[in-house]
C-alpha cells in the first residue's frame, strides 16, 4: 500500500471468475470459453513460429491480421487494431479517448472490468440499468450528456442484444464516443461493423478468446474511423501482441470451415441445455452469447453454486441487486453440458 497511488488506492481490482489449479479435472462453465481446442490450423501456426523467429521482435503494427480481417469484414487495413485481447484496447480507450473530466457509462449488470479500467485511468462512469427483462433501452443512455458510452452486445452476463438498427438509430443522435464490445457476436451474428464506415465515433471491438477457443492467447481487434485507429496505435505499447498470438491469429481468421463448424456445435449444446432446464422450471434471459442466464424459484444461485462445485462442476454467480438472483452457465461440449443438467436435475430433486 505504501507505494500505491491515490487511483490504486481507491479502486477495486477485477475479479476474474475461478481457474481452477487443474482445470481439466472440472466441467468448467464459469468463464465462456470455449469447450472445443483451438483449431488445428492455428496450433500449427503457432508451432511454425516457435523457431528462431521468436529472437525477433513481433510485427508491431500487426499488418497479416489486420489485412485479412478488414478484408473479411470489408474494411481497410487503416480501420483495424490489434490487442493484446480486446480488454487491452478497453485499457488504450480510457487511456486515450475521454478526458479526466468526462463522464463514461456501462450498461448494468455488464462486464465488470470497464469499472475497473475507468477507475485505474481516474475516469468518472455512470451505470446505466438495463430493462427489468435485462433487455437493452439505448434511449436511456440520452438522458445524459455522457462522453463515452460502452456496451457489450450481446452483453455479460445477461446475454442480452442489440439490433445494429437500433445501434444505427442511436449514432445518430449520440454525438460522444460509442464503444460496441462483440466478443461474443461470431455466435448468432448480428454485427455493427459496418457501421464504422459511416459513423466516426464508433468502436468495435472483438475477442478471439471465444469463438475462436483461444483465451490463452490473448487477441482481439478494433475496427473504426482511420483517426481512432491511428490514436490507438500512438498509445499501444511498442510490442503489444506477440509472435505466436499474430500467427495463430491470422490463422484462425483464414480457418472459416473450422470456425463454422465449431460454432455450429456450441449452437446446437445450447439449445439442448435451454430446453432441458426450462423444462425443469428454469427461467432463462434470451441470450445471444456462448452461455446462458437463468434462475430458479426454488433454489439460490449460491447454493446452486456451491454443489455443482461439488461434484466439480463451475458455473458463476454474481452479487449485485440484479443480477444476484441468477446463474451464468457457459456452453460446453454436450457431455459437459449433459453431465450439469443431470446433476442440476438432482440437486433440485434434494431441495
Ligand atoms: N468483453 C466481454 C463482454 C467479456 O465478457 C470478455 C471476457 N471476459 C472480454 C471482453 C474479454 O475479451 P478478451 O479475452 O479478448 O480480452
Amino acid at each position: 500500500m505504501k507505494y500505491w497511488n491515490k487511483t490504486l488506492r481507491s479502486m477495486d481490482e477485477y475479479i476474474p471468475g475461478e481457474q481452477p489449479e487443474d482445470p481439466d479435472e472440472y466441467i468448467k462453465l464459469n468463464t465462456n470459453e470455449n469447450p472445443f481446442p483451438p483449431f488445428e490450423s492455428v496450433m500449427k501456426a503457432i508451432a511454425g513460429n516457435l523457431n528462431g523467429s521468436l529472437k525477433r521482435y513481433p510485427d508491431s503494427k500487426a499488418v497479416k491480421v489486420r489485412e485479412i480481417f478488414a478484408e473479411q469484414n470489408g474494411l481497410k487495413p487503416e480501420n483495424v487494431f490489434a490487442g493484446n485481447g480486446s480488454d487491452e484496447i478497453f485499457t488504450l480507450i480510457f487511456r486515450g479517448f475521454i478526458e479526466k473530466s468526462g463522464i463514461a457509462a456501462f450498461p448494468y449488470p455488464s462486464y465488470s472490468l470497464y469499472d475497473t479500467l475507468a477507475q485505474s485511468n481516474g475516469i468518472k462512469f455512470e451505470k446505466v440499468n438495463l430493462c427489468t427483462d435485462l433487455s437493452y433501452d439505448l434511449d436511456k443512455f440520452l438522458v445524459k450528456g455522457y462522453d463515452m458510452i460502452i456496451i457489450a452486445n450481446p452483453n455479460n452476463p445477461t446475454g442480452s442484444f442489440v439490433e445494429k438498427t437500433k445501434i444505427k438509430e442511436f449514432l445518430k443522435i449520440y454525438k460522444g464516443l460509442l464503444v460496441v464490445d462483440e466478443a461474443y457476436i461470431d455466435f448468432y451474428g448480428g454485427s455493427s461493423i459496418e457501421l464504422v464506415k459511416e459513423f466516426d465515433n464508433l468502436i468495435v471491438t472483438r475477442s478471439f478468446s471465444k469463438s475462436y477457443s483461444l483465451a490463452g492467447l490473448r487477441v482481439g481487434l478494433a475496427a473504426a474511423n482511420e483517426e481512432i485507429i491511428k490514436g490507438l496505435f500512438k498509445i499501444k505499447d511498442s510490442y503489444n501482441v506477440d509472435s505466436l498470438a499474430l500467427a495463430g491469429a491470422a490463422a484462425a481468421l483464414l480457418d472459416t470451415k473450422s470456425f463454422n463448424y465449431n460454432l455450429g456445435m456450441l449452437k446446437s449444446n445450447k439449445e439442448y441445455l435451454e430446453e432441458r432446464l426450462s423444462g425443469i422450471g428454469f427461467e432463462i434471459i434470451p441470450s445471444k452469447a456462448n452461455f446462458i442466464f437463468t434462475r430458479h424459484p426454488e433454489i439460490s444461485p449460491g447454493n446452486l453454486y456451491e454443489k455443482l462445485k461439488k461434484q466439480k462442476i463451475l458455473v458463476r454467480y454474481f452479487n449485485g441487486p440484479v443480477q444476484s438472483d441468477y446463474v451464468r452457465i457457459s456452453i460446453g461440449t454436450m457431455m459437459d453440458i449433459k453431465k450439469t443438467c443431470t446433476a442440476i436435475e438432482s440437486i433440485l430433486g434434494e431441495v
